[in-house]
């Protein structure tokens, strides 16, 4: 496909890390008013700009408009609202209190500042709310920061780097389009934080480049995240919240269910019930509803493809069309899959959902723990024991019983993975959060009562030995 995207070529590149640099130095971004100006000029590009957003987002993944509102706009626009509330309190000194060895005349406290000049590289998928979450902290804890957005979403890309300097100003905030070899420029550059949205094998490149010059990072990664299934639940409820979220954006979203775990018993109703919850969200026909998104591109369609052809067990029980010219992939279920199929190497990132059996809550548990720790983990039961157990004995970035990504949406909750699922958070404070440095603060008074008590420290030590 010819690219609709002007990459930006290397002077451009470091003129904007330039730029950042130096706004960042010279305190401009700072001031809680110019944080909060520009946080309101962000909601008002995303207000102002809906169905520009909407038609990109079409474009680039066929998504309903509705569908873009729900996790993009909104998510958005309830980041900014979270962060305009309680600017001034993430924002003011706190105050701790002082150990007993510095108890008189001292004031200690963790001023909130910010990291300094940063870059986001952002992925394709939700490439609306996967740049401006991370440039929402950046703004609001008082960074600069340089936006790369993914060439992959050409259109959403492009929508982006048009609005975004005629709402933010463009002294403290750029964008940066490109590919590998431009990622690769940004990061030949010192950064005070890097904040990466994308998969495993590029983090690492990510993680290389920030050690050259010992950069902090936030790393928002995927993984095969797991769905629990306790065959006494109610496999109607549990059926259309897993086919939800593993078809909204035709399952191209980091936190989807990648699989399911569920025993031979509860298998055909877990079926069942999955077909009529598919055909209650898309029809007969996925392929004529205008509520299900396409594949991103060829080479993803071709990755899926690979995988469903590949695949040495299991039997395709739903779905298993697809259409190249459209980029069209069913919502495809397959169940009996053996662990070590080819479709349960890697994330999925599409709407093919494999089952395996398992023989109990213990065999679902091993088999969670022999892999990586995934950035989700979906439990349905309504048996809290079940439940407790499954959360006592797992690890996953975050965790949603009864439902599937709906804890993304919880701003109050920090969002991020564990291991090679990701590291650090953000979401609400957390993305305040990750773009500051508690910077530990002691003041002291210059009383010579205060010195006087403080005496016990000095050389020589002519008054015996202290006692512990
Ligand atoms: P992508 O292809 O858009 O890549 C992400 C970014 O990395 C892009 O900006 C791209 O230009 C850059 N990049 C690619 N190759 C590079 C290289 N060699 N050097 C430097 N930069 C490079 O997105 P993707 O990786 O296909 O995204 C999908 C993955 O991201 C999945 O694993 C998904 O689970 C994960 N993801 C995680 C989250 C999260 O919040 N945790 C959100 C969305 C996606």
């Amino acid at each position: 496909m010819t690219s609709i995207l002007k990459y930006h070529n290397e002077t451009e590149i470091q003129q904007a890390v330039d730029t950042s640099r130096q706004t960042f130095r010279s305190g401009y971004t700072r001031p809680l008013k110019f944080r909060r100006h520009q946080l309101q000029q962000l909601w008002r590009l995303v207000d102002e700009n809906t169905d520009a957003i909407c038609d990109a987002l079409y474009k680039d993944l066929r998504k309903h408009k509705n569908e873009t509102i729900l996790g993009e706009l909104i998510p958005t626009k309830e980041e900014i609202n979270d962060a305009l509330e309680h600017l001034e309190e993430w924002a003011k000194d706190e105050k701790v209190t002082p150990a007993l060895v510095n108890k008189v005349g001292v004031t200690c406290v963790k001023r909130k500042e910010p990291k300094g000049s940063t870059l986001i590289i952002s992925a394709w998928n939700y490439p609306i709310f996967l740049s401006f979450g991370p440039l929402i902290g950046a703004i609001a804890a008082g960074c600069t920061a340089v936006l790369k957005p993914s060439e992959v979403a050409q259109h959403s890309a492009k929508v982006i780097t048009e609005l975004l300097p005629r709402y933010l100003d463009s002294k403290a905030f750029l964008v940066i389009n490109g590919a590998a070899h431009e990622t690769t420029k940004l990061l030949e550059n010192k950064w005070d934080h890097i904040f990466y949205t994308g998969n495993g094998t590029v983090a690492k490149i990510i993680m290389k480049a920030a050690s050259v010059h010992l950069t902090s990072l936030t790393l928002e990664l995927g993984g095969k995240s797991p769905a629990i299934i306790d065959e006494n639940a109610n496999m109607t409820v549990a059926a259309k919240r897993i086919a939800f979220g593993k078809t909204f954006n035709a399952g191209q979203t980091c936190v989807a269910p990648d699989y399911v775990l569920v025993t031979p018993k509860a298998e055909p109703k877990f079926v069942e019930a999955m077909k009529t919850a598919y055909k209650e969200l898309y029809g007969a026909n996925p392929q004529t509803s205008d509520s299900y998104a396409r594949i991103v591109n060829n080479r993803h369609y071709h990755r899926l493809q690979k995988v469903l052809t590949e695949n040495q067990s299991g039997e395709v029980v739903i779905g298993g069309q697809s259409d190249e010219k459209d980029l069209y992939i069913a919502p495809t279920v397959i169940a009996n899959v053996d662990r070590d199929d080819k479709l349960m190497e890697d994330e999925l990132f599409g709407p093919i959902l494999p089952m395996i059996r398992v023989n109990d809550v213990d065999d679902a548990i091993e088999y969670v723990n022999s892999r990586d720790d995934p950035l989700a983990l979906y439990v349905f039961s309504s048996n809290k024991k079940f439940v407790n157990k499954v959360l006592d004995s797992t690890r996953s970035g975050g965790a949603l019983v009864n439902d599937t990504l709906m804890h993304v949406a919880e701003g109050n909750l920090p969002f991020g993975g564990t291991g090679p699922s990701g590291m650090g958070n953000y979401h609400g404070k957390h993305s305040f959060d990750a773009f500051t440095h508690e910077r530990a603060t002691m003041i002291k008074d210059l009383n010579p009562i205060s010195e006087a008590l403080m005496a016990v420290r000095y050389a020589p030590y002519t008054n015996g030995n202290l006692k512990l």
